[in-house]
């Protein structure tokens, strides 16, 4: 079963923090970093990686904080640019090339959005209960 918290969504700030119940992931990291810890009460560690689909603020805020922490950012390579983001926590995606990150299988899709290379994700825990994360998109 997959477990969807919210942290925050609107043009403030997007974060959710996702699990199948072994892998915890955070989509989006909209917020400033201390915002993010306080919403998941500091259990940073627990966190196997964060997707971010495109470097709008509301999406990207603590991309780079996040990084420091220890945590891989998954992203497309434009978005990556567009953020100035670099380092081995930084893991550059591809559309439609699957990876996995602990028990998540993780489809990244191109998105029309007026961003560098957005990207929506498809992930898939191991019981094969799906769920698609899209966002900003004109579809
Ligand atoms: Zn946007």
């Amino acid at each position: 079963m997959i477990d969807i918290q919210c942290l925050g969504s609107s043009s403030a700030g997007n974060a959710y923090r996702i699990t199948d119940g072994q892998t915890a992931l955070l989509l989006e990291a909209g917020f400033p970093y201390k915002a993010i810890q306080r919403a998941l009460q500091f259990h940073m560690s627990e966190i196997a990686g964060c997707l971010i689909t495109h470097e709008h603020g509301d999406h990207s805020r603590a991309a780079a904080d996040i990084m420091r922490a220890g945590i891989p950012v998954y992203t497309s390579r434009g978005t990556a640019e567009a953020l100035k983001l670099s380092g081995h926590r930084l893991r550059p995606v591809t559309a439609l090339e699957t990876f996995t990150v602990g028990s998540w299988t993780i489809l990244p899709f191109g998105v029309e959005h007026d961003a560098a290379e957005p990207l929506g994700f498809l992930l898939a825990d191991q019981d094969g209960d799906k769920l698609v994360f899209l966002t900003d998109s004109y579809y």
